[in-house]
């Protein structure tokens, strides 16, 4: 498989406007979980660029558990994120969720994101490997290494070779938490896969107070970079408000994660 690590010994590198993804700096990737106002959108962005972050990430496509809950700005939020980008320098990422939609999310985001609820969406997966842009895929709910390496692979065969893997914490039986963070993953899909891999301890443990540990732990596992969701207000964030972390907590987010990855 085009995936492997025998088909393709060296790490997969991936260049995003100046900073390289799994160049051994740690990549970090950090914004809301959805994209709410340009004001706030840009404030978030400079909080980035200040604690020395590389991505913006914000959601304008939502795949929300309930139909009645905010489903994302669409376009328009997509259009807040390129100012984000305008203003910073930084590189934008950004869900898309429908095969039709490839064409139009690639036209302004740096790395198309798929959810986890979208990790065997094969026609998705497909229409991504068609587009110019690299590709976040992260872990299903109850997607196995095998299946998650496997939709990889299904990107990869159509062409596109910037495919990064994220562990975004599975489903287990624990209800303390959101998810379970697998670090196993970490080792193990680097031995098997030269692609790079990130973990995200928001979703992975759900609750605001343990995402710093956790991502401390990503990188000690030997992640490539950490993606978290942050806001100048957790309380009254859109989406995802009880594991979003405020400014201060993502400096001394950063600051660790640059601490461990030095010591490595
Ligand atoms: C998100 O990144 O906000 C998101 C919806 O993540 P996941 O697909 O991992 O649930
Ligand atoms: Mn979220």
């Amino acid at each position: 498989p085009l995936a492997s690590r025998e088909f393709h010994p060296e790490n997969t590198l991936i260049n995003v406007r100046g900073h390289l993804i799994g160049g051994g700096k740690p990549t970090i990737m950090a914004g809301p979980c959805s994209v709410e106002s340009v004001e706030n959108i840009v404030e978030i962005a400079q909080a980035v660029k200040a604690a020395g972050g590389h991505l913006i990430r914000g959601g304008a496509f939502k795949p929300r558990s309930s139909p009645y809950s905010f489903q994302g700005h669409g376009e328009e939020g997509l259009k807040m994120l390129a100012i984000a980008r305008e203003k910073t320098g930084l590189g934008i990422i950004s869900e898309v969720m429908e095969p039709d939609k490839v064409g139009l999310v690639a036209e302004y985001v740096d790395i198309l994101q798929i959810g986890a609820r979208n990790m065997q969406n094969y026609p998705l997966l497909r229409e991504v490997g068609k587009a110019r842009k690299p590709v976040m895929l992260k872990r299903g709910l109850s997607g196995t290494i095998e299946e998650w390496l496997m939709a990889a692979e299904y990107i990869l065969a159509q062409g596109n070779p910037d495919v990064i893997l994220c562990e975004r914490g599975i489903r287990t039986y624990e209800k303390a938490t959101r998810n379970t963070l697998d670090l196993n993953a970490v080792p193990v899909v680097q031995s098997l896969s030269h692609l790079p891999i990130v973990v995200d301890p928001s979703h992975g443990i759900g609750k605001s107070e343990f995402v710093r540990p956790m991502a401390r732990a990503g990188i000690a596992a030997g992640a490539t970079g950490v993606i978290v969701e942050i806001h100048p207000n957790p309380a009254q964030a859109w989406s995802d408000a009880a594991q979003t972390l405020d400014f201060d907590e993502f400096r001394a987010l950063v600051d660790d994660v640059n601490r461990i990855s030095a010591a490595l």
